[in-house]
This record gives structure tokens, C-alpha cells and sequence, in this order.
């Protein structure tokens, strides 16, 4: 018999097509009458139209979302908040924009909107990753956890196809993860092995037709049951390691999940093989590992490190960093083992 905990993370999920036209009644539904939408620089038009939409309930558009979450970012959006007299948050985007509504909620304890264009997953989960300098700093919170997240297929539809595959492969491997999780439990583990069935049929079709709407829909209703479970259990080594990637070596958030996954998978292999079973299943393969590979290289997802911009003399001290606090994984991480893998990756192999 399997002991188990499993908290569930309260909040209220408005997922179809065409869904943004109730971002309205979602924000009165909270009793808000003043919100500030957040946005990347290059999505800036989105907000100004969002705004419109939205008529006196929009309090103006901030945008300044950057990958990360930098300090210093969330500074600057702070200070143009208070100016709005803004009470409440409607972060649009991937999940940079998200991650700038996490980080004002933390500072102002602000109600959030989350409406996600990519499958990153962020909107679903109580973490918010900062960064300072080249620090980054993981907070858990149950303030940054928007109080309403918004899917709308739509808005997914021009996604290009490159990050169409490494965000899809981004959120399979907080599924993939979650199947060994040290607190994994039956109701996670269904969400995982579903997402990655739906992730897994959707992607290939999307990057040869990327505005299929069946497709699409699939995609993210997969993406959010993969930030389901990233919101719910505890991450292991592939995690880890994207995030010392992403933190200290400036490497592309989406593009290293996508690379990395195959590789790490290999790692835990023969310390999860339920867990694997179960992805080689979703997959559709007689091997969880190959099926990883296979399904990367047909959606065209980078599979070198070196082509993501990591230098071969990084490798070392990215392993040291990997390797130097402890956490959960099913197969005993080590400084050698960190440094294979990653050697693996830097290559391609
Ligand atoms: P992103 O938000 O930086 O988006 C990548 C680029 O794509 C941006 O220029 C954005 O404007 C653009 N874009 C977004 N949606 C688009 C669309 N539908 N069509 C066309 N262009 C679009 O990237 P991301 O991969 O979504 O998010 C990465 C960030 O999210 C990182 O900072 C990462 O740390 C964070 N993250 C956090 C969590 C968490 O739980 N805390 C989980 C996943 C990701």
C-alpha cells in the first residue's frame, strides 16, 4: 500500500477557446476595480488592447516582464503599481509575465489573474524564481499563487513552432518528474501520465500545422496539468539542473528543459522504473528514454547544450553547483554522475 499526502492548491481554472473575453467578469468576480496588466515588451500592444478591453477596470499596463524575474525588474514595475492605485494583477504572457504577477503578489499580497500564452506552467504553482545578479533564488509561497488562471486556446494559436516544441517539453518534464517524485501521489500521477499522453500526440502535429485547434487544445490542456503537478510535488534532478543552467549560465529557459529531459530521465532510469513505465506508456514507446529522444528530435527541439550558448569549461562547475546541496532524487546524485550527464548534453549524444 502506497502512503500518501496530497494537497490540493485552491484555486479557480477557466480553460477553452475564446476564454479571454471573460477576463472582465473574472476580475469583478474577485471584487477588484482597478488592475494593472503585466506583459513582455514585445507583448505590449496585447496589454494596451487587453486594457481597452477591459475599460475602467484597467488600471494601466506594465510592460517590463523579463525572463527570471530580475530584482531589479520587479523594482521598477513596483514603483509604476503604486502609482496605478492598482488593486489586483492580470499577468499575460509566458511564463515571464507570469513570474513579474508572482513577484508584485509577494510584495503586495495583490490577487492575481494568470492568462498563460506558452505551456511553461508557472501559473499553476505557489514558486516564484527571482533573480539577482546571477543568483537565483527559489521562494515558495502561497501569496504568489494567482488566484485565478485563465486558458485560452486562442491565444496560443501563433505560437511559433520552435517554442511550441521546447515550452511543450518544458511542461512534460514537470510531468515526467512528478511520476518519481519523492511525494508523489495517485492524483498527481494520473495528471502526469496524462499530460504527457496529451503533450505527446499534440506536439508533433502542431509543428507541422501549427494552427490545428484540436491540437492546440490538447497541448495545453496538457501544459496545465503539468504545472499542476510542478505546483504540487517536489522536483528532482532535471529541475535542478535547468535551473542552475537558467540561473548561473544565462541559458534559455524553454530550450534547456527541452535538451535536458531525455538526458536526466536516462540518469533515474534504473532507480524508477514504475515511473519510467508509465512515461514510455503516455509516450506510446517500449522505452521511456528513447520515446524522450525520439518525440525531441521529430518536433525539431534542440539537443546540445553547446548550441544553447554553454561553454565546454562551464561544464565542471555547472556539475559542482548541481552537486553540492542535496535534494530528492530517485538515483543517488553525484558530483561524476552530474558531470556525465551533462557532458552527454553538452554534445548531444
Ligand atoms: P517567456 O515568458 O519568456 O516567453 C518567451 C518569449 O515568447 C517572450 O518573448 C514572449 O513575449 C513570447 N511569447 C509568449 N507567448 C507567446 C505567444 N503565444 N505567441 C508568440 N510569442 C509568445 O518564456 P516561458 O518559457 O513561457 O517562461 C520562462 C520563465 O518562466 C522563466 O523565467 C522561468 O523561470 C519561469 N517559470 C517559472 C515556473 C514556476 O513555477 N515558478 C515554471 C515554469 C517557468
Amino acid at each position: 500500500m502506497q502512503r500518501f499526502i496530497y494537497t490540493a492548491a485552491p484555486m479557480r481554472v477557466v480553460f477553452g477557446d475564446g476564454t479571454l473575453a471573460e477576463l472582465g467578469e473574472e476580475v469583478a468576480r474577485l471584487g477588484l476595480a482597478r488592475v494593472a496588466l503585466l506583459v513582455t515588451p514585445s507583448q505590449a500592444a496585447r496589454g494596451e488592447a487587453l486594457a481597452a478591453q477591459l475599460g475602467p477596470l484597467a488600471a494601466g499596463v506594465i510592460a517590463r516582464a523579463a525572463m527570471h524575474a530580475p530584482v531589479e525588474v520587479t523594482e521598477a514595475a513596483l514603483a509604476e503599481l503604486g502609482a496605478m492605485r492598482a488593486d489586483g494583477l492580470v499577468a499575460v504572457g509566458g511564463g515571464s509575465a507570469i513570474g513579474l504577477g508572482k513577484a508584485l503578489a509577494l510584495r503586495t499580497d495583490l490577487p492575481q489573474v494568470a492568462v498563460p500564452t506558452t505551456y511553461a506552467g508557472s501559473e499553476m504553482t505557489p514558486i516564484l524564481g527571482q533573480t539577482a545578479g546571477r543568483e537565483k533564488q527559489t521562494i515558495r509561497s502561497a501569496k504568489v499563487l494567482p488566484e485565478v488562471v485563465i486558458y485560452d486556446v486562442a491565444l496560443t494559436m501563433g505560437l511559433p513552432p520552435a517554442l511550441t516544441a521546447t515550452s511543450g517539453l518544458n511542461a512534460m518534464a514537470h510531468a515526467v518528474e512528478a511520476l518519481y517524485a519523492p511525494d508523489a501521489n495517485p492524483v498527481t500521477s494520473l495528471m502526469a501520465e496524462d499530460s504527457i499522453r496529451a503533450l505527446a500526440a499534440a506536439l508533433p502535429v502542431l509543428v507541422d500545422r501549427p494552427a490545428d485547434r484540436p491540437a492546440r487544445a490538447e497541448a495545453l490542456r496538457g501544459a496545465w496539468l503539468a504545472g499542476a503537478c510542478l505546483g504540487t510535488v517536489t522536483v528532482s534532478l532535471h529541475h535542478k539542473l535547468c535551473h542552475v543552467l537558467g540561473g548561473s549560465f544565462g541559458l534559455p529557459h524553454a530550450e534547456t528543459h527541452a535538451t535536458v529531459l531525455p538526458h536526466a530521465a536516462a540518469y533515474n532510469v534504473p532507480a524508477a522504473p514504475e515511473a519510467m513505465a508509465r512515461v514510455a506508456r503516455a509516450l506510446g514507446a517500449s522505452d521511456a528514454v528513447e520515446g524522450l529522444f525520439a518525440l525531441s528530435a521529430r518536433i525539431g527541439a534542440p539537443r546540445s547544450l553547446a548550441a544553447l550558448g554553454l561553454r565546454e569549461s562551464d561544464l565542471d562547475q555547472a556539475a559542482e553547483i548541481a552537486a553540492a546541496n542535496p535534494y530528492a532524487n530517485p538515483r543517488p546524485v553525484t558530483r561524476q554522475g552530474i558531470r556525465d550527464l551533462l557532458g552527454a548534453a553538452f554534445t548531444g549524444r
